[in-house]
């Protein structure tokens, strides 16, 4: 066992399956994962795993949110072809390997987790006091080690969640005596701060999303629903645009109008509404190949289930060896 073999270094990333996906996933992983796919090896997970963790209570949903997902990342340019997408569930090994981590996983350390700990005060719509829960960042070194991965993207917020996967994988190889696990590296990636339409955290719970599904006309009337700057009452205020979520925006998707929009903004030349009008069809054309992708994706649902068994293959291919030299390690098997 060791470092993946070839030019290209491996890269896992996944997405817990709780929907279809908005603005902030594309901005915030899709667009870089699709980027990844020139340079490296890439494995793109649908974890429903992780979903069943918080969704235990009613989880009917889980596998349509997956199929929504699967549809997401191929309408977002995640080329099947290249890259291995696939769902978490398809491959046993991930639920297998979880095992074996958790027995070299002390608890303290999963105790001391501040995601955890976070989430337990935060998430009260949900009661995730289970023993799934607490031990998800074993499940998540296991999703990375089973394909041997060099690198996990990550932004500098979740470097703690790879740090606990490089600990278990440490003090795997410590006990088993000999560099048998890769120890993956963080692969830093700095995506642009996209809010959601009332300018908190771009998230469903809170009903202030715009989907990569969107027909243009629901893009519009989301756009001009968004709050913008609190200081421009009138038409003939003068703007705040650093203080506008509607400048950010244009910021990420049209930075070559941004310098207009602000003047305009500055010296009151347009009103608010003119300028999401803009900004709804720099949307609305952003979106336009994905969503053509996605209804493409729609009406071949065979097509679908082909891309899920390749992906799973593919994936169990890598998985299914990793595991035969782990219960080696680990006295389960070896004769
Ligand atoms: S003109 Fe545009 S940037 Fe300025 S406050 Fe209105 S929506 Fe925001």
């Amino acid at each position: 066992m060791g470092q993946t073999t070839g030019a290209r270094k491996r890269i896992l990333s996944g997405m817990r399956p709780t929907g279809r996906l908005h603005l902030g996933n594309l901005v915030g992983a899709l667009l870089n994962w699709r980027m990844l796919q020139d340079d490296y090896e890439c494995f793109f997970m649908i974890a429903d795993y992780h979903a069943l963790m918080s969704e235990y209570e009613s989880p009917a949903a889980i596998s349509s949110h997956s199929r929504e997902v699967l549809i997401d990342f191929v309408a977002c340019g995640l080329d099947p072809a290249r890259s291995v997408i696939f769902r978490q569930s398809d491959v046993p090994e991930h639920a297998e390997l979880h095992l074996v981590l958790s027995c070299y996983t002390p608890i303290s350390w999963l105790e001391r987790n501040p995601t955890y700990k976070e989430q337990m005060q935060q998430l009260t719509s949900k009661d995730i006091h289970n023993y799934a829960f607490l031990g998800y960042p074993v499940l998540q070194a296991a999703d990375i080690v089973l394909y041997k991965a060099n690198l996990v993207p990550v932004g500098e917020d979740q470097l703690p969640h790879l740090e606990l996967t490089r600990e278990v994988v440490r003090r795997f190889n410590a006990l088993v005596g000999r560099e048998a696990l890769v120890e993956p590296q963080a692969k830093l990636t700095s995506s642009p701060r996209l809010l959601g339409l009332d300018r908190r955290k771009m998230s469903k719970s809170y009903a202030n999303q715009i989907e990569v599904a969107d027909p243009p006309d629901v893009i519009r009337k989301k756009v001009m629903s968004m709050i913008t700057d609190p200081k421009r009452i009138r038409r003939n205020d003068p703007g705040h645009p650093d203080e506008c979520n509607v400048c950010d925006y244009y910021k990420t998707f049209c930075p070559p109008d941004v310098a207009d929009v602000e003047d305009k903004c500055r010296n009151a030349t347009w009103g608010c509404t003119d300028c999401k009008g803009r900004l709804a069809e720099v949307l609305v054309t952003f979106l336009k190949e994905p969503r053509e992708r996605r209804a493409e994706l729609e009406g071949t649902p065979e097509r679908l289930k082909e891309i899920l068994a390749a992906g799973a293959a593919r994936a169990q291919a890598v998985a299914r060896e990793t595991m035969a030299e782990i219960k080696v390690l680990t006295g389960l098997a070896g004769w």
